[in-house]
């Protein structure tokens, strides 16, 4: 599952690959679209809100491609005639400008809206972490709305505050030194928690290698995540992974028993 500043980054990359250029070859391989053809037409921005991709199009109206990565997709740029580097049959979405090709592989969510209604698609989002609405008021109002929720399953819910995967949820319940489990009125310092959120994001947004650790070598970039029965850095304690949250949106959680014992 993508982290926000996963969404962020290939935003930008469409960005600065695709916007003011005239597409030449659109693709879109899913049922709903087969017969669009926004060839002709010009990208003039992409951005991210949340885990959204919103790629905005001018052609004979104001179009907005939505798009999201979901568990196991990406956006490839290609230039020329490169090899894909996915299978063709995951390709979702092919945008081409001359010399260039954006890729959407395995993509989640694929739909084209008129511009005017752009705003429907994120407005159940709570606050982007990255975004230039942040409110920390308004994500900390929404985290604390459901006292008894387990605060790993809250930092999840994109509509509390949106960019938090399980990556990061991970790192956050470790450095704050808490079990994903702990209802979220029993988390000492929810605001400190929530700047952190925003560090982490913010820290990893530019960098193609994420670290809440600030180490970039290979095995020394997380703290807790996907480390399982891995000694605990702090502490040496080895460390523990179990499914958490409801059965139909259960996540893996990572821990240490010992810097986060379960209240
Ligand atoms: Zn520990």
């Amino acid at each position: 599952m993508p982290e926000g500043d996963t969404v962020h980054r290939a935003a930008a990359a469409l960005d600065r690959a695709l916007t003011g250029h005239t597409l030449t070859l659109t693709d879109f391989r899913v049922p709903s679209l087969a017969t669009v053809d926004l060839r002709g037409g010009m990208p003039i921005r992409t951005l991210a809100r949340g885990k959204h991709l919103l790629t905005r199009i001018d052609h004979d109206q104001a179009w907005t491609l939505h798009t999201h990565l979901k568990m196991e997709g990406s956006w490839h740029l290609y230039a020329g005639t490169d090899r894909w580097r996915r299978p063709a049959d995951q390709a979702r979405v092919v945008l081409g400008i001359d010399g260039r090709t954006a890729v959407g592989f395995s993509l989640g969510i694929v739909e084209l809206v008129p511009r005017h209604a752009e705003g429907d698609l994120t407005a159940h989002l709570g606050p982007d972490l990255l975004g230039p609405d942040w409110d920390e008021a308004k994500a900390l109002e929404r985290l604390s709305a459901v006292p008894d929720r387990p605060v790993g399953e809250a930092l999840l819910d994109q509509s509390n505050l949106a960019g938090i995967g399980n990556m990061y949820m991970a790192e956050l319940c470790f450095t704050s030194g808490i079990h994903p489990t702990t209802p979220v009125t029993d988390v000492p310092d929810l605001p400190r928690l929530v700047r952190r959120a925003r560090l982490m994001l913010e820290a990893n947004k530019a960098r193609a290698i994420q670290s809440t650790t600030g180490d970039l070598r290979p095995r020394e970039r997380m703290w807790v995540y996907r480390r399982d029965t891995s000694p605990c850095r702090r502490c040496g304690t080895a460390i523990q992974v179990a499914m958490v949250g409801p059965l139909e949106r259960a996540r893996a959680a990572y821990w240490c028993p010992s810097c986060q014992p379960a209240r």
